[in-house]
């Protein structure tokens, strides 16, 4: 599970969060919604360790881990531009994460090369962690392409398996599906909650897209101005906002 306990920020004296508290259980999917500016990228990225809250609490499977590194507190973040590394192929992109993870500082280097002798068990690991991955996304054409060479929801899809691929405990994701045509993001919002349910994880999915919140969450964060308003079912939210900032937020034609 995922507890946020009053999460405050601010950048050169503007309160951007202003005491934000939530919580997330194994498996469940929380949509993360609000206004241009209201600071929802601000809170993910506190989350994943990639900015610093100023005070709160944040703890993870039991652990606070305010003090500990990004790259250690195993959460997955998808971005809505994806950051695929242009120069490496679906398959390198996707083994990054493992990498990382498996192999020693100077054994990773030779990884994106060659291959060398000495660490072969971890990388036919590795090798083969990706395959599973990619079939379970349906990539295994895509694995020798690097990223110049995919379509945008391909490369959403390599995104989301370079994620998933190193069983986080955490998953979130900042509007990964705002780069897509209508169809592919329809599309796209079956896959990641199949994927959501295969991992069991709990996730925080920002959205600027109502329909996602609705169809895709267990429950809807309603964030304006820095405060978490409102955490509830989606059907609450739209039947019952606890807030006029919610109800005019929600009611908004769409
Ligand atoms: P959007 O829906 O447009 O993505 P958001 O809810 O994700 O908006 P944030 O990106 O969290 O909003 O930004 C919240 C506020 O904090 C904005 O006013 C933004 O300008 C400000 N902000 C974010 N990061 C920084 C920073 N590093 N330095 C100064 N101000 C920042
Ligand atoms: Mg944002």
């Amino acid at each position: 599970a995922l507890t946020l306990t009053n999460i405050q920020k601010s950048f050169g004296g503007n309160q951007i969060l202003k005491g934000v508290s939530l919580d997330a259980q194994p498996g469940e999917f929380i949509a993360l919604v609000g206004p241009s500016g209201c600071g929802k990228s601000t809170l993910l990225r506190i989350l994943a360790g990639l900015e610093t809250a100023d005070s709160g609490d944040i703890v993870i499977e039991g652990r606070e881990v305010s003090q500990v590194q990004a790259a250690d507190r195993n959460i997955a973040m998808v971005f809505q531009s994806y950051a695929l590394y242009p120069h490496l192929t679906a398959a390198q992109n996707i083994a990054v994460p493992l990498v990382m993870r498996r192999l020693t500082r100077t054994q990773r280097i030779p990884f994106v090369v060659p291959l060398m002798p000495g660490h072969r068990k971890a990388v036919a690991d590795i090798h083969r962690d990706v395959r599973e991955m990619a079939a379970s996304l349906k990539i295994d054409q895509l694995l020798d392409r690097k990223p110049g060479q995919m379509s945008g929801g391909q490369r959403q899809r390599v995104a989301l398996a370079r994620a998933m691929v190193r069983r986080p405990a955490v998953f979130l994701m900042d509007e990964p599906l705002s780069n897509l045509d209508a169809n592919l993001r329809v599309h796209a919002r079956g896959e990641i909650v199949e994927l959501h349910r295969r991992a069991g994880v709990p996730t925080v999915y920002v959205t600027h897209d109502q329909a996602e919140a609705l169809s895709m969450a267990d429950r809807v964060a309603v964030m304006i101005g820095g405060s978490l308003l409102q955490l509830a079912p989606p059907q609450v939210i739209y039947d019952d906002p606890q807030h006029i900032e919610v109800a005019k937020f929600v009611g908004q034609p769409r």
